[in-house]
């Protein structure tokens, strides 16, 4: 980690601050991990059974937002204090998006990217870059530089 990094990454609140922010502004917030969770256990059995296994990370690798719950996966208890910050302050935006929306129309919003109306040419930029994104629950990994770089840029 570079100075600079360290310098942003100190700026930071930390995941235990940004926990106690998100209880403040989306009361009832809290973390869940999915193991404990007989409702992220049966979602987990769905999607296994509609990929015909091709989705096995539901479990142990991504974050998910249901309400003002975050079920966490099970690499949670192991994820670097950097890597909770940046899933965290992703996780914030969408409980934002869901408040600014609504729940139907958010669940809509989330949902449409993996059901695209457009075919793949019309949904490209003239980059031939995707003009949008599906944003998936992301998996935890490795902290890197340029999600530290995020971490100090203003949200929303
Ligand atoms: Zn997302």
């Amino acid at each position: 980690m570079t100075a600079t990094e360290h310098d942003r990454l100190a700026k930071c609140p930390s995941s235990a601050e940004l926990i106690a922010e998100l209880a403040r502004e989306f009361p009832g917030f809290r973390l869940v991990s999915k193991r404990d969770s007989r409702f992220s256990l049966a979602i987990d059995r769905a999607l296994k059974l509609l990929t015909f296994g091709a989705q096995r990370a539901y479990l142990t690798h991504y974050h998910t937002v249901i309400g003002n719950t975050l079920y966490t996966p099970d690499t949670w208890a192991t994820t670097g204090e950097l890597d909770r910050v940046v899933v965290l302050r992703h996780e914030r935006i969408h409980l934002r998006q869901r408040r600014r929306y609504g729940p139907p129309l958010m669940a809509f919003l989330y949902l449409v990217p993996f059901f695209p109306l457009a075919s793949p040419k019309v949904a490209r930029g003239s980059s031939g870059r995707p003009t949008r994104r599906r944003c998936a629950p992301r998996p935890s990994s490795a902290a890197s530089s340029a999600r530290a770089r995020r971490c100090s840029a203003p949200v929303s």
